[in-house]
Order: C-alpha cells, then sequence, then structure tokens
C-alpha cells in the first residue's frame, strides 16, 4: 500500500465511517460478545507475505464493529462519555497525515503555538482567571501525576529528582474518599504510596469534611508526616460529587500545599456561567485538569491542564539532554519538559477544529441540553412503582435503585445491557448498588435520553 492507495482508502474509510454512524442506533451499544471470540477470528501470527488492502478492509468489516461496545451511540448513558464532534475527527485525520512529534517548538512550530493558544481559549471559556497557562496531556490520570510529582518536588526542595526517595520524610497527600482512583495511581506511582494518602471523609453534601482535613493535618504533623498537597473534586466520577474549593483552597494555603483539582468530566460544563458556582474559588489552585475528550466533544485522547504557575512542573519534569536542546530554546516552550512523555501528538488542532465548527454556544447548548434531559428523566424515574433515586442529578449524572435491593437492582441492570437499546454501569454508593445514568453523547437527543424511561418500564418486573 502506498500514499496513492491511501488516497482511494481513505475515501473508503470516511465512506465507511459516515454510515457507521448513520446507523449507530440500530446497534446494541455494548458489544454482544464474549472473552476471547473476536482473538479467535485472527490467524495467530503475522503474515509473511503482503496481503491486499481488500482483504484487510473486509475483515475489517467483518471482525471490529460487532465486537465493539459503541461510545458514539447516542443512547451511551455509562461511563462519562468520549465523545469525537465530528469537526475534531476531521482534525484528527489531519494531524494523522501529517504525524508530527512536537516534543520541540522546533519539531512542531504550528502544532506547540496552536497548542498554547488553545489553553488560552479554553481557560477564558471557563471563566478562569487570565494568569493560567497550560498544557495538554494523553490522559487526566497523567496530569494528575503530573501534578502529585511537582507537590513532592517542591516540598523536597527538588531534591527527591536527586537523591531518590530513601532517608526523606514521609509525605501526606489529602483528598476526599469521593475522589477518583487516578489520585491513588498518581501517588502510589509517585513514591508517596497509598497509606500516605489520606481521605478525607465527606459530608452530607459530599463535599469534602473541612474539620475533619484540618484535623488530619494537626495529627499527620505532630506524627511526623509532611503534608505537601491537596486533591479536590469537582464533579467525581461515580456520583458526580464536588468540594467546596475556595475554602479548601484558603486552608490549603495556610498549610503550604499544593492544590490540584480533578474536574475531568464537570470541567466542560463550566463553559456555562450558570454551573461555574460548583467550583467557586477555582482561581486559588495550582493546577486543574479537565478531560475536553469527555463532555466538550474533542475526540480521545485530550487532557487540559491548567497551571496558575508552571515553573514548578517544568522544574520537576523537564530535562535538557545535548540533543534536545535547539537553538531557540530560551525563547519558545518546548512542551516536553510539561509533561511525562517526550513524544507529544497534536492534540491542540481538534481543539481549534472544535471550537470553531460549533462555537462556544453550540457547545453550551449540547451541556445544557443534557443537564436538562437528565433532570427531566430522572423525574420520570422517580414516578415509577418501585424505583428510587439515590443520588439527584450533579450537572447530567444521578443515579437509582430497583426496589430497594442490590440483587434486584443488579439484576435489572443486566437485563438493560443484554436488551442493547441503551447502555447504563453500576456504582456502589454508601454501600447500596446503584445504576449510575449520565448524559453526554455529542449527538443524543431527548428521545434517546427518555429511551432509558422505555426500556426500565418494559424490563421491570
Ligand atoms: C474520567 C475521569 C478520570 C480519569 O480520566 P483519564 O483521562 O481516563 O485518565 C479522572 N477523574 C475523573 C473525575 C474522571 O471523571
Amino acid at each position: 500500500m502506498n500514499h496513492d492507495d491511501l488516497r482511494h482508502w481513505s475515501k473508503r474509510a470516511a465512506d465507511w465511517a459516515h454510515d457507521y454512524h448513520a446507523t449507530l442506533r440500530d446497534r446494541p451499544v455494548r458489544a454482544q460478545t464474549t472473552p476471547g471470540a473476536t482473538a479467535a477470528q485472527l490467524p495467530p501470527q503475522a503474515p509473511e507475505a503482503a496481503e491486499p488492502i481488500e482483504d484487510i478492509f473486509a475483515d475489517f468489516e467483518r471482525i471490529v464493529p460487532d465486537a465493539m461496545t459503541h461510545w458514539q451511540h447516542p443512547r451511551f448513558f455509562a461511563y462519562f462519555n468520549s465523545n469525537a464532534a465530528p469537526a475534531s475527527m476531521l482534525a484528527e485525520q489531519l494531524a494523522n497525515a501529517m504525524a508530527v512529534q512536537g516534543m520541540l517548538w522546533q519539531t512542531a512550530p504550528a502544532a506547540t503555538e496552536i497548542e498554547q493558544v488553545m489553553i488560552g481559549w479554553l481557560r477564558d471559556a471557563l471563566g478562569l482567571a487570565g494568569h493560567f497557562t497550560g498544557t495538554i496531556h494523553d490522559s487526566a490520570t497523567t496530569a494528575t501525576l503530573c501534578a502529585v510529582l511537582t507537590m513532592r518536588e517542591r516540598a523536597l526542595g527538588w531534591q527527591g529528582l536527586e537523591d531518590g526517595l530513601s532517608g526523606q520524610p514521609p509525605l501526606v497527600i489529602f483528598c476526599s474518599d469521593q475522589t477518583h482512583s487516578s489520585i491513588d495511581k498518581a501517588t502510589r506511582l509517585a513514591g508517596i504510596g497509598q497509606r500516605n494518602t489520606i481521605k478525607i471523609r465527606t459530608d452530607d453534601t459530599l463535599a469534602l469534611d473541612e474539620d475533619a482535613l484540618i484535623h488530619a493535618l494537626g495529627l499527620h504533623k505532630s506524627n511526623g508526616k509532611r503534608p505537601i498537597g491537596l486533591i479536590l473534586a469537582v464533579g467525581g466520577t461515580s456520583v458526580g460529587a464536588s468540594d467546596r474549593v475556595g475554602r479548601c483552597i484558603e486552608i490549603a494555603k495556610a498549610h503550604d500545599l499544593y492544590v490540584h483539582v480533578d474536574a475531568a468530566w464537570a470541567g466542560s460544563a463550566m463553559i456555562c456561567p450558570e454551573f461555574r458556582h460548583i467550583w467557586d474559588g477555582i482561581d486559588g489552585a495550582d493546577s486543574i485538569v479537565f478531560n475536553p475528550h469527555k463532555w466538550l466533544g474533542a475526540q480521545f485522547d485530550c487532557a487540559v491542564q491548567f497551571l496558575a504557575d508552571p515553573a514548578p512542573q517544568v522544574r520537576t519534569l523537564g530535562l535538557r539532554p545535548d540533543y534536545l536542546q535547539t537553538l531557540e530554546t530560551s525563547e519558545v516552550t518546548d512542551f516536553n519538559e510539561w509533561t511525562v512523555p517526550l513524544g507529544r501528538r497534536f492534540r491542540a488542532l481538534k481543539l481549534w477544529f472544535l471550537m470553531r465548527a460549533y462555537g462556544l454556544e453550540g457547545l453550551r447548548t449540547r451541556i445544557r441540553n443534557h443537564v436538562a434531559w437528565a433532570g427531566e428523566l430522572c423525574e420520570a424515574i422517580r414516578a415509577l412503582p418501585d424505583f428510587r433515586i439515590v443520588t439527584e442529578p450533579r450537572l447530567s449524572l444521578f443515579s437509582f435503585r430497583y426496589k430497594d435491593d442490590d440483587a434486584a437492582t443488579e439484576a435489572l441492570l443486566t437485563r438493560i445491557n443484554a436488551d442493547g437499546r441503551v447502555y447504563l454501569t453500576q456504582t456502589r454508593h454508601k454501600g447500596e448498588f446503584v445504576i449510575r445514568v449520565t448524559v453526554g453523547q455529542f449527538d443524543c437527543t431527548r428521545e434517546d435520553v427518555m429511551c432509558v424511561l422505555d426500556v426500565l418500564q418494559e424490563l421491570a418486573e
């Protein structure tokens, strides 16, 4: 296959993609396959001889789509959506065609500068203060790891990078019991350790209890530990919990803690001014992550990290071996110094296409619709006999239970996903098995959302 063939097959792929998206509603949302079924259709070894692309493409059509869970299905209400607005898919095609590796300004000047401008556009769109700069990562997990490494090195005067962690005082990081597992992953990998990741209890509103935080700070200090950072949740994954950001930051500043805010999902909704109260006080944060690849519509992957001051993170992550020196290093930003990997994809292009093709107002309208429809569906489920709303809508996420019983709720969920018209998943809230509903697919309609009600009515006993 050469570039002339690629021109032909790219058009075939575009036609395929169009038809795939146009017929998604006819497919079950969740893959109806069994473990090992796909692998069994592939030969165990790579071919020695070249094969015709016709055969490869035909095998793709035959094997792959039916064994996929369709994340762009308009009735995907399970995990937080990982959207791919058409304009962002187009940008990805162009980025793939150039296939640049943007580790340095010099290796990708336009990618670097468009990334800087997009960070500014998003900062303003989310209503953040003008001092924030930032960068784009693959995932929120990576951004959180970067923030935790920065907390660690800032506290150690950047000596951990030189000497390692043995011999250092035990460091502790605080967060609420509603934070995402990516925080645990980051603190484990950064050498802080799970036991030094202190989960502060939450109150009735599911926000971190500030008195408990102050108490824990005192306790760990008197036990010879060194508090270094606070990680706050804005829109937690399980049921959408948010901390009182401003109040928590005040406490953190009084104890010289570095503050990172995980708004991976809810951050996108901050383009709507009426939702910004959920992160009141955010401008005091040191680091904030949100995933435009979730609710905003940028194709996976795209996680934006805003930084009040990039210097501590760049000092933590940056290295300049001889072979990465360029003449203009002092005048430009080399984004590899802001992130874990050296190599970087051109992710800013899809943000540029996305914000221009829909406009912030178009993106706001979608998010507002999702929130309104989730509220409407929640009220309809509340009115059904045998159903109980367990957590009220937080933006477009709520949870419910059936017959107030774990087994009955779980059995209902199994029937829902075998039926295939919609896709829902579970979590546990205060020990109870609940079904989560989150609305956020880019092309979903009110009818798609209300389809959940039809399915529940049919499948409830
Ligand atoms: C999705 C999510 C994450 C993890 O995001 P990745 O980009 O997949 O690493 C972290 N925190 C919250 C609140 C999330 O919703």
